[in-house]
């Protein structure tokens, strides 16, 4: 493993633009649930409706009084208070100290949990969102989430004056064009592309990793499992990312 990391460290060192795509495996020591897999969330409670973009369209008044009341579904009761929770972890640390060194220019995230953000890491896209903040559903307007606990309907966009949801993308839900223009721009810049604790399996960012190689941008993952991107990688780190990330670093400030 030892001459993977060495491996990765040569890339990264002789790489100029180096993107890293983040996604569920990062948050598991924040106590942030993944979705699929024997503790998932969706094993545990079903899958949820693959509508719920629409449901809320249709009423979002009705939908936020459920959220309000905390009648939304179990699944998503659970998921609040994980969130609630969750602190970010050694792997977020590790990758917001990449960034103050400039080895890493953009961080593209699958995750809703905001720890990037929490960090205060700069250069920083949500691909599906931050649960802790609202986004307007025209103009994509965001504002931070100020209470914790949601206790009134959210005012409408102080740009537009349309609803606001949760920034956080739901079922059904088109990824905001603002968000998906950014993040294929970095990877149009990407020499190389780190995926980190992700299975590279939900579109659109595993989309990114496969623009990113016909660019011709070298692959290195690392992820406590196999994913269907491993073999077509130039470096493949298996572990969990609190371990390997930390290593890492040791080895790029060698
Ligand atoms: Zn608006």
């Amino acid at each position: 493993m030892r001459e993977n990391i060495l491996e990765a460290k040569k890339i990264i060192d002789t790489s100029k633009y180096v993107v890293a795509i983040t996604g569920a495996g990062i948050s598991v020591d924040s106590g942030v649930p993944t979705f699929q897999g024997t503790d998932g969330l969706w094993t545990r409670f079903g899958k949820p409706s693959l509508n719920s973009y629409s449901d809320f369209i249709k009423d979002p008044d009705k939908w936020w009084l459920k959220e309000i009341k905390y009648t939304s579904s179990p699944y998503i009761n659970e998921l609040r208070k994980t969130l609630e929770l969750a602190k970010p972890n050694i792997g977020h640390k590790i990758l917001k100290l990449m960034e103050n060194m400039d080895l890493i220019k953009m961080l593209i995230t699958q995750n809703i949990d905001g720890l990037h953000q929490d960090l205060g890491t700069n250069n920083l896209i949500e691909i599906h969102g931050n649960r802790n903040k609202f986004r307007c559903i025209s103009c994509n307007w965001r504002k931070n989430r100020e209470e914790k606990k949601i206790t009134r309907i959210p005012d409408p966009c102080m740009r537009c004056g349309k609803i606001m949801k949760f920034d956080s993308v739901m079922f059904g839900e088109p990824i905001p064009k603002d968000v998906l223009k950014s993040s294929r721009d970095s990877i149009d810049y990407a020499d190389c592309v780190l995926s980190i604790g992700t299975s590279s399996t939900v579109r659109p960012a595993a989309g990114l990793f496969w623009i990113a190689k016909s660019q011709n941008a070298k692959l290195i993952e690392i992820n406590i499992s196999p994913t269907k991107l491993t073999n077509y990688c130039d470096v493949v780190i298996n572990g969990s990312t609190s371990e390997i990330l930390p290593e890492l670093f040791e080895i790029l400030n060698n």
